[in-house]
């Protein structure tokens, strides 16, 4: 059979030329890489072993060799693992599958300096080979394939590979990189030692390295050799074990230095930053289980994405037995990484009865209160937690709702601006607003508007602001949907500041409903003009007392207001929405409004009440239905 020619998916020949020019500075990854596919490939395989022993009675021993020719100026990297069928190796080798890279090509800007730093947020896997290789040939036999149903694939990484059908007379794969002329240091054995005790040191499967063997000189050799004649002994090599082959999480954590919690997790995520932040926990006693969790630097391009797959590695008794297990973590912690090993469930357990048990529903909650207590330590960091909540505060507000059990330790992450501060940074928290209230306040006030700007400047914060009332200020679209969901915190009512009643209770002046009553009665002739004019576009026109600096302002019935980039959002998904009526509520005091009161012809004063009415509809929900007929209206009246 003779090898047929393939190209690259287009995706991986520009992800090629990258890698080579980008990750150049830190071009020892690609061993990482490497070593990881080979112990992915051998965590399979050793879990079909576990019910079929035969699939590994020829090869029993599972392990990773490295071996580097100085003549040749290959390096070698083979593994027993799993291996791969002729058409595994033309999918899986040149194609990007993984999700991630395909998000990160659409990341790229083609400013070199800035693609490099976004490289590092992608694993890149098998590719990351060319980095050092100017040729890279595959030899590959699958665990279920004959002697002669092996593989060959090469590829010099310009566009295009070969592959066919060969004899591979052992099961598993075989990398061979051949070197580019530069790149020779990766054919010194102190080299390689040094990068794979720092790659592989936590993986379970002992990484073996062909060198030199030392031997110490006999002392009887030498005493009949003269002065000058000593012969060079012949040097002999062989393959050693180099890293610890102690899968990591079963050392004691105290044992443990940050540098291998941080490859390990490289290893296990594929991420090339180093975590956020982590925790290894071993617990005894009704439950055995170790949990090693992780909280990455960066939320994955996907997060928001509904076939984003997540979810933890489990192992039992220290064998791999799936990865991406979901149910060990509800969907709002879905960017926590890392794995979960217990004795309590058997070895042959599938997803589907994963989920349904109890020792699953056991860990789940024991593992979300872990990570939650994560989340809570780092939010004693500030900077560190303003990192953490820019990357994972949205997904975190899906909790509340999501987990009621957990749902006021949760609303205690949650972090938002505030009118007490003047910036678009979310930095407050429940509890800080609740210390800052003042007396005779029991509510929390908030406000959703669609951006900083419009919650800062919204007329519905004239009369809280003037009162010295602090009101916490959303603006992300979960915001919105999220106060649908919760009612209280720490016995303390939510109140939106656009609802009709603010339930001011004791913050109330004595005498602002009598204000109220008499500024009705004065203003009785404009309101019963607005409402003319207005016809059944509103529900009602009131008089206001929390407007300060705004003419006018529209609250609805409830304080659950649906914004119009929700409403379009809901449209958009052929849902029939009723049409919201709104109270107009205007401010007799302010210039505009006695401006139009003025106005003794009606049809022109109808010109100025819509236009009252449009503006403040505007400022709430950041658009019009009609909004040339607006600009012409307001055009008019300027004009005068
Ligand atoms: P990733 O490992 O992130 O999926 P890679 O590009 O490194 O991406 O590898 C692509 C796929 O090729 C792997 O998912 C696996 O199916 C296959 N593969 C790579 N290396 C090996 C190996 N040593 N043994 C068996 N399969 C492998």
């Amino acid at each position: 059979m003779t090898a047929t020619v393939h190209g690259f998916q287009t995706q991986v020949t520009k992800l090629l030329d990258l890698l080579a020019n980008s990750l150049y500075s830190n071009k020892e990854v690609f061993l990482r890489e490497l070593i990881s596919n080979a112990s992915d490939a051998i965590d399979k395989l050793h879990f079909l072993s576990l019910t079929n022993q035969d699939l590994i009675k020829d090869d029993p021993t599972f392990k990773i060799r490295i071996r580097a020719d100085k003549d040749l100026k290959t390096l070698t990297i083979t593994d027993n693992g799993i291996g791969m069928t002729l058409e595994e190796a033309n999918n899986h080798l040149g194609t990007i599958a993984e999700s991630g890279t395909e998000a990160f090509m659409k990341n790229l800007t083609g400013d070199a300096k800035r693609d490099s730093q976004l490289i590092g947020q992608f694993g890149v896997g098998f590719y990351s080979s060319f980095i050092v290789a100017k040729k890279v040939t595959v030899l590959s036999r699958s665990v279920n394939a004959s002697e002669d149903e092996g593989v060959r694939w090469e590829s010099d990484g310009n566009g295009s590979f070969t592959s066919e059908q060969v004899k591979v007379p052992f099961r598993g794969t075989q990398i061979i990189l051949e070197l580019k002329d530069d790149e020779s240091e990766f054919l010194d054995t102190w080299r390689l030692r040094e990068c794979i005790t720092k790659y592989s040191d936590h993986i379970s499967t002992p990484v073996e390295l062909y060198e030199e063997k030392y031997e110490a000189p006999k002392e009887d050799e030498n005493k009949d050799e003269k002065e000058g004649e000593k012969k060079e002994p012949e040097k002999k090599f062989e393959y050693t074990q180099v890293n610890n082959a102690q899968a990591l999480w079963t050392r004691a954590p105290k044992e443990i230095k940050e540098e291998e919690y941080n490859e390990f997790y490289k290893h296990l995520s594929r991420d090339y930053q180093d975590p956020l932040t982590y925790a290894h926990n071993k617990v005894e006693g009704d439950l055995e289980y170790t949990s090693l969790l992780y909280i990455p630097k960066t939320a994955p391009w996907d997060l928001f994405n509904r076939d984003n797959e997540h979810g933890l590695k489990l192992y039992v008794q220290r064998v791999f037995i799936m990865d991406k297990a979901e149910s060990f973590l509800p969907n709002y912690l879905r960017f926590v990484k890392g794995l979960v090993d217990t004795n309590a469930l058997p070895l042959n357990i599938s997803r589907e009865l994963l989920q349904e048990t109890q020792v699953t529903r056991k860990l789940k909650k024991a593992l979300t209160k872990r990570v939650l207590s994560m989340i809570d330590k780092l939010s004693k960091d500030e900077e560190k937690y303003k990192d953490f909540y820019k990357q994972f505060g949205n997904v975190l507000k899906e909790g509340p709702a999501e987990d009621y059990e957990n749902r006021e330790a949760i609303l205690k992450l949650l972090r938002y601006a505030s009118t007490n501060k003047d910036e678009a940074v979310c930095s407050v928290s429940l509890d800080d607003y609740i210390s800052r209230m003042k007396e005779g306040q029991d509510k929390i006030y908030y406000l959703t508007a669609e951006s900083y700007e419009a919650c800062k400047n919204s007329p519905y914060l004239e009369q809280l602001k003037s009162k010295g009332i602090e009101v916490l200020l959303m603006w992300e679209r979960v915001d919105e949907w999220l106060m649908s969901q919760i009612f209280e915190y720490q016995g303390k009512e939510f109140v939106s500041a656009n609802s009709q009643d603010l339930k001011l209770g004791k913050l109330a002046d004595e005498d602002d409903k009598k204000k109220q009553e008499e500024s009705t009665e004065k203003n009785k002739d404009l309101i019963e003009r607005f409402k003319k004019a207005l016809g059944d576009k509103v529900k009602d026109v009131v008089v206001s007392t929390r407007l300060v600096d705004s003419p006018s302002c529209v609250i609805s019935e409830s304080n659950r207001m649906m914004t119009m980039q929700m409403r379009r959002l809901l449209e958009a998904s052929g849902q029939n929405i009723p049409e919201d009526k709104f109270t107009l509520e205007i401010n007799p005091e302010h210039q505009l409004v006695k401006k139009a009161y003025a106005e003794m012809e009606e049809e022109r004063f109808a010109t100025w009440a819509n236009l009252i009415y449009e503006q403040a509809l505007l400022a709430d929900q950041g658009a019009l239905k009609d909004p040339s007929s607006f600009v012409k209206a307001m055009n008019s009246l300027l004009i005068g």
